[in-house]
């Protein structure tokens, strides 16, 4: 599923072309002038670049993944006999009258995506999708893979600078002596202070929204949290899967079991048998 939304379809231009210009800085200008021939230049270009693999792979599945969409009905509903089921177990159940569908608690419309996203938290232009409950998980890890990504650009730029200005005496220095060259390392810092303020914000602010199990859209309802029963850990674990931790980083993992959160095997009301 894509969106086909401009805005979101930028951020993903401006998202990739920053990943990319920021490998040509660090290759040509830091590997290839800065470490030239060692093998901690070779180093460091292959864990640049396994971070950008991952950052891409877990890009990648929070676009295309669906976030929880709720299916549609098959026949258009008659909500005229809603009475009769809001009279039963369906009161936290309701109803979408964009979607004409019921929608089982924590789903929210989104007016971009067009359709009920299953505990959503907000839509990201970033990802050109809805955060929700099925790939929450891979816009966590875009966001841990953008924040180590940026902190090992200023790492890299901060050392090649330092090289430029406190080594005199080093034979590559009269080749550090390139206006472009100190333009490229400027705009690597700018960039990538900005991503990694960014990252460390929103991601700070997604571990903090599931550990108090509440999405961005249910804190400004000033709504829930819906289990105060459970744990922080159970919480993270609906989010992530309940796979070994190194799976949480993993963008080559599965997605979390498809349910509804604390109404599994419970059908819509749409989808039950009618009761004569
Ligand atoms: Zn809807
Ligand atoms: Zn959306």
């Amino acid at each position: 599923m894509f969106i086909k939304d401009p805005c979101g379809i930028t951020c993903i231009i401006i998202t990739y072309a920053a990943v990319f210009y920021a490998d040509y800085v660090v290759i040509k200008w830091i590997v290839l002038h800065t470490m030239e021939g060692s093998l901690w230049g070779t180093l460091n270009a292959v864990a640049f670049n396994l971070i950008i693999f991952l950052l891409t792979m877990s890009h990648f599945k929070a676009v295309i993944s669906d976030p929880g969409t709720v299916p549609l009905p098959q026949n258009r509903l008659d909500f005229s006999d809603m009475h009769s089921a809001e009279s039963g177990l369906d009161l936290d159940w309701t109803i979408c009258t964009r979607c004409e569908t019921y929608r089982p608690p924590r789903a929210h419309h989104c007016r971009i995506c067009k359709r009920c996203i299953r505990r959503m938290d907000h839509h990201c232009p970033w990802i050109n999708n809805c955060v929700g409950e099925r790939n929450q998980k891979y816009f966590i890890q875009f966001l841990v893979y953008v924040g180590v990504l940026s902190s090992f650009a200023l790492t890299l730029a901060g050392y090649s600078l330092s090289i430029f200005f406190f080594c005199a005496d080093c034979p590559s220095y009269e080749k550090q002596k390139d206006f472009g060259r100190m333009i490229a390392h400027g705009l690597l810092l700018i960039i990538s202070s900005i991503y990694l303020m960014f990252s460390v914000a929103i991601l700070t602010d997604q571990l903090h929204g599931i550990c108090a199990d509440r999405t961005v859209i249910e804190r400004l309802a000033k709504s829930g949290p819906f289990r105060p029963e459970t744990t922080k850990k159970s919480r993270m674990e609906d989010v992530c899967g309940n796979q070994p931790k190194i799976c949480w980083i993993c963008p080559c993992s599965s997605p979390p079991p498809d349910k509804l959160r604390g109404f599994v095997n419970r059908p819509a009301p749409h989808q039950r048998p009618e009761v004569v």
